[in-house]
């Protein structure tokens, strides 16, 4: 049976991270990397443009090295205002300290100059809050797709060297206690143990970490999900802020409900793309940084908030629910309708779908959203995009396309022992998984935190 100071469950940027803190402060520690997933460089989604998704059991865009950012468009957030509350968690001084970490090793292994670092910018703030809208702004890196994809094989490359074990396709079903400390049991029969675990699944990890908080006993507490959809429009229409500030991210208070929406995840000159999250099709977008692959739209997300309270207490169902209904009258694809359809109460169909402006960069199914989305969220989704055509004029045009549905599911949240995210003795946990992390920089930040802390 293979033995080893420190297991890391996950090779996404949290798990990736804290293998890298951990040879640095300690080169002798001997670490491996447990993932289900294949290497990076094999990471090959076998979806075309008219095949779709083919449902993999594992799916190559969210799972192996590099984890759900290995064809992410590569935005490091340089600070705490979004992406996560690990600012809350930690106080916003000390998260800063870990996603500047982030930033040195990342500039260290990135070899290409197109690197941008976008400013915030106070214009555009009070533009938006005259709009009753919040402009959510910092420094962004921006590395774009290809970038990203050569720095983050180049930190495995460097890990690979140090002696730290990258396994593949082993895929951990449960945690058991061993007179060595901790087993893993994968579902290939292997078993693999370690004196410290890391949890760094993310979020496709879900039901692994609801199982191992049910077996070890450690408390949950449900929050919030985020459901909606992808937009799709004219690149031109957001020029004025992407230009500026490259990712506009921007929150709604609708008038209807009070709901919270935000507008975010934006794409420049972007693509949509079909996501499998076990067997579900969810939307989603890149963009690339090569100018050669710039399309002639923008993409972002718009998601409404929702907080549920007792006795319900399954809001990944929930949003699962939701996601799959849309599937299932796409006929297992990602539904796509133009706005004007939306509002006049018709599906789109072929027909429109050929004679509209926006060309769609997905093939998805026409069909109709308000079949899928309850009245609450649909309401909230037509009033946002309404608010944000106050500071992008063309927002809510007819030919915009929304893509159903779009989902975020970060409702699990274990309870934690102190403030190392210790779940049990020495079993931590990290990134997207934890319920604290939304974006590259605070999963790569806790990652390196939770290995200080180790190596303390
Ligand atoms: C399309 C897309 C674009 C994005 N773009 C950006 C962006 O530009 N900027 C940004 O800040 N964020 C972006 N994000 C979010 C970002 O990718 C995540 O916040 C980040 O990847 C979380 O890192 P993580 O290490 O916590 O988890 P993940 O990256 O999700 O990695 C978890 C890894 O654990 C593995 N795993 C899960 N369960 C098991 C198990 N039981 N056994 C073994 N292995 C397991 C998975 O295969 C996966 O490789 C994007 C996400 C997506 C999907």
């Amino acid at each position: 049976m293979k033995q080893f100071d420190t297991l890391i469950i996950g090779g996404g940027i949290g798990g990736l991270m804290a293998a890298y803190r951990l040879k640095e402060k300690t080169p002798d520690m001997r670490i491996c990397i447990v993932e289900r997933g294949v290497e990076l460089e094999k990471r090959v989604c076998p979806a075309s443009k008219s095949r779709g998704c083919v449902h993999c059991k594992i799916c190559s865009i969210t799972s192996g090295y590099a984890g759900a950012g290995a064809f992410s468009d590569g935005k490091f957030n340089l600070g705490t205002a979004y992406g996560g509350t690990l600012g809350e968690e930690l106080g916003d001084d000390v998260a800063m300290h870990y996603i500047d970490e982030v930033d040195r090793i990342l500039t260290r292994h990135c070899e290409g100059n197109q690197v941008q670092v976008f400013q915030s910018n106070e214009d555009l703030k009070r533009k938006c809050l005259q709009n009753n809208l919040v402009l959510l702004d910092m420094n962004v890196k921006h590395l774009g797709t290809d970038l990203n994809f050569t720095t983050m094989l180049n930190i495995i490359d460097c890990l690979r060297a140090q002696g730290v074990e990258l396994l593949t396709r082993h895929n951990v079903e449960h945690v058991e206690k061993s007179d060595f400390g901790y087993a893993l049991y994968c579902e290939n029969g292997q078993v693999i143990e370690g004196k410290y675990v890391i949890i760094a699944t993310g979020r496709g990890g879900a039901n692994f970490l609801n199982s191992f908080c049910k077996q070890h006993g450690v408390k949950t507490t449900s929050n919030s999900v985020d459901i909606g959809v992808r937009v799709e429009m004219k690149d031109s229409i957001w020029r004025d802020f992407s230009s500026q500030i490259y990712e506009p991210k921007i929150l709604y208070r609708t008038k209807t409900f009070e709901d919270r929406c935000r507008m975010f995840c934006f794409n420049q000159g972007g693509i949509v793309s079909a996501e499998n999250n076990h067997g579900i099709i969810t939307a989603n977008g890149h963009s690339f940084a090569d100018p050669a692959r710039k399309t002639e739209n923008c993409n972002f997300a718009i998601l409404s908030s929702i907080h549920f309270t007792e006795p319900f207490n399954q809001p990944t169902e929930y949003a699962e629910y939701i996601s799959r209904l849309a599937n299932i009258i796409s006929n297992g694809n990602v539904l796509v309708q133009r706005f004007g359809d939306l509002v006049r109460g018709r599906r789109t169909n072929e027909h429109r779908l050929q004679q509209n402006t926006v060309r769609p960069t997905l093939k998805a199914t026409a069909g109709d959203i308000s079949l899928v989305l309850p009245h609450r969220l649909l309401t909230n989704i037509i009033e946002t995009l309404y608010a944000l055509d106050r500071v992008a004029p063309g927002c809510a045009n007819d030919d915009t396309l929304l893509y159903g549905c779009e989902s975020k599911y970060y409702s699990i949240r274990p309870v934690f022992k102190n403030e190392h995210f210790e779940l049990i003795d020495n079993v931590f946990i990290i990134g997207d998984g934890s319920g604290i992390c939304r974006g590259l920089s605070q999963s790569g930040a806790m990652g390196i935190y939770v290995a200080d802390a180790i190596t303390k």
